[in-house]
């Protein structure tokens, strides 16, 4: 199963990542898409060059998928200020075909970031026109329509989880892969007042605490056409 991460930011993938471990160590191919280039990560740091910032987070998500040998599209849309527009939904149809995504995860569709929501909105319509000819691009169509979950906002969202994997024998890895994300891990202490390792922890353990484990990632399946399927796709 080809299983694609699609996130606004490089960094955004932690709310899913250990999900994705699970599904790579059960023969899964993995592939991360962001539809922006991060170039405002740096939240404190107004003085950093945007191109400058962007080279950055493009070399840290480019780390982290290489340890995951899984292919990683950057569609380098200025950060904070993705818009749904004509070039980005048939950039993104792009990429879900190329990538041959049979499981999406994105953002959902309340949050606190405008980037994230818009992010969730193009992903339900891109995902169905992936599989139409009618919007053609470089890639054939997908003969399947993907399924698609939702993973968790940050902050204050009610997020009606329903479907969750265990990744207590992953949570390790998956937060030492984050720390390939280096600038955020200080701009997150910065902003939150916490790194990716307590971030991770204490959203998984709180899921974990939820289901009865150690740690979970909890997620709500995306109601777009065909992208709830009559099997587990969920490792
Ligand atoms: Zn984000």
């Amino acid at each position: 199963m080809n299983v694609v991460s699609i996130m606004a930011h490089q960094d955004d993938e932690m709310q899913c990542l250990g999900t994705l471990l699970r599904c790579r160590a059960r023969g899964d191919r993995l592939a991360f898409v962001t539809l922006t280039d991060g170039s405002r990560g740096f939240v404190q740091q107004p003085e950093i060059d945007p191109s400058e910032a962007a080279r950055i987070r493009q070399t840290e998500m480019d780390e982290l998928a290489s340890r995951l040998d899984a292919h990683y599209i950057n569609l380098r849309e200025p950060d904070e200020f993705l818009y749904d527009t004509p070039p980005v939904r048939l950039a993104l149809i792009e990429a879900i075909r190329q990538t041959r995504a049979d499981l999406i995860f994105t953002h959902f569709h309340e949050d606190y970031n405008l980037d994230h929501t818009t992010v969730c909105a193009v992903v339900r319509h891109c995902a169905m026109q992936a599989c139409l000819p009618v919007l053609p691009t470089s890639s054939p169509p997908l003969e399947e329509h993907p399924a698609i979950f939702m993973v968790a906002p940050h902050g204050p969202v009610l997020f009606p989880a329903s479907h969750f994997v265990d990744i207590s024998q992953v949570e390790d890895e998956k937060v030492a892969l984050m720390a390939c994300h280096r600038s955020q891990e200080e701009a997150m202490r910065q902003a939150v007042g916490a790194g990716f390792d307590r971030l991770c922890r204490r959203l998984d353990g709180y899921w974990g605490q939820a289901v009865g484990c150690d740690y979970a990632e909890a997620f709500v399946p995306q109601r777009g056409r065909g992208a709830i399927k009559p099997y587990n796709v969920l490792p």
